[in-house]
């Protein structure tokens, strides 16, 4: 289908971009999820305002132990940063996951963030890392933790006058392990079911665990099953528990791709995998 008519305009810098947002705009980054939205009608802004260029929501930077990422870096920008694969491996595994190079080419984090499909790989990854985005509008600026960021499918905490500017990573502890698997649906790579864990130990007992879903429903969720692990040496047969225990109860998304359980039966599957091997990472020395 052809899109409804709408005027196209490249913010020259942020300010103009947030001055320019109004009742039916739409702000377009990389493109790859507005304009499927675009050309089935299911979006119809007058007004497309394009923030894919601006330098002051591009980049990765220091910030204490941690990171600040621009919202409008690209997959393949994250790629090729050396620090982020030092500080968050996991970003860069799950991020090579994503799509293929054109989506990872031009594709962007916060856009996807955004966009908050609930098959999307990003989502669970800043749920475990206790990631922050910052929300700006022309009338100031937000933090919103991300774990109060995603309500529901393609639904965020954003309101329609605001951009998601920066996600800010805190410094992980030490001692610590992250791993991600997934189920993929094969045509479109987007996850069935998956599962993003961060294990840390201290003296042989785990000091911190996180696990978190995606794909199972309507939008990514920490399963508080994980804390269990907590002050245990996390044995198979107790994350084979928690594996179980955290996706027990929860009411998964029965589609054409897969029933709810089948889903479910991923989910723990992937949790129990995503665990044990974020484990295993936390014990390696060094
Ligand atoms: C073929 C294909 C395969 C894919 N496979 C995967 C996959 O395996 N796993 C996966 O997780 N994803 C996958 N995706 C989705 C991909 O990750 C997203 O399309 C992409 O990240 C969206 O970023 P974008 O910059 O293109 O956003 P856009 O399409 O430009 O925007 C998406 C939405 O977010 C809004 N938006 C964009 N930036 C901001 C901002 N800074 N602040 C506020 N709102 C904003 C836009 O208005 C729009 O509503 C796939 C996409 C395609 C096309």
């Amino acid at each position: 289908m052809i899109p409804t008519s709408f005027e196209y305009v490249r913010a020259k810098n942020l300010s103009d971009a947030l001055k320019a947002m109004g009742k039916n705009t739409k702000v377009i980054a990389g493109g790859h999820s507005l304009l499927p939205l675009l050309r089935f009608r299911l979006a119809q802004p007058d007004m497309l305002i394009d923030i894919g260029q601006l330098r002051e929501l591009k980049g990765i930077k220091r910030s204490g132990g941690g990171l600040k990422i621009g919202a409008a870096t690209t997959y393949r920008e994250l790629l090729e940063s050396k620090e982020l694969k030092a500080l968050y491996p996991l970003i860069a595994e799950v991020t090579e996951h994503i799509g293929d190079l054109q989506v990872r080419n031009a594709g962007t984090i916060g856009g996807g963030l955004a966009h908050a499909d609930p098959a999307a790989d990003m989502p669970p990854v800043m749920l475990v890392l206790d990631a922050t985005f910052v929300l700006q509008s022309k009338t100031g600026k937000r933090s919103v933790p991300a774990r109060k960021f995603f309500k529901g499918p393609f639904t965020t905490a954003l309101k329609p006058n605001e951009l998601l500017t920066e996600i800010q990573l805190p410094a992980l502890p030490k001692g610590v392990g992250t791993a991600y698997a997934s189920f993929e649906q094969a045509a479109s790579g987007y996850a069935l079911a998956g599962a993003v864990a961060l294990i840390a130990i201290a003296k042989g007992l785990i000091t911190r665990a996180d696990l978190a879903f995606t794909g199972l429903g309507d939008a990514p969720f920490l399963a508080p099953a994980a804390a269990k692990l907590v002050a245990t040496t996390g044995d198979a047969s107790l994350i084979d528990q928690v594996a179980q225990a955290a996706v027990a109860g929860v009411e998964a998304n029965d589609d054409v791709h897969a029933p709810a359980a089948y889903r479910l039966h991923l989910g723990r599957v992937a949790a129990r995998r995503a665990l044990t091997q974020a484990l295993a990472q936390a014990q390696r020395p060094g």
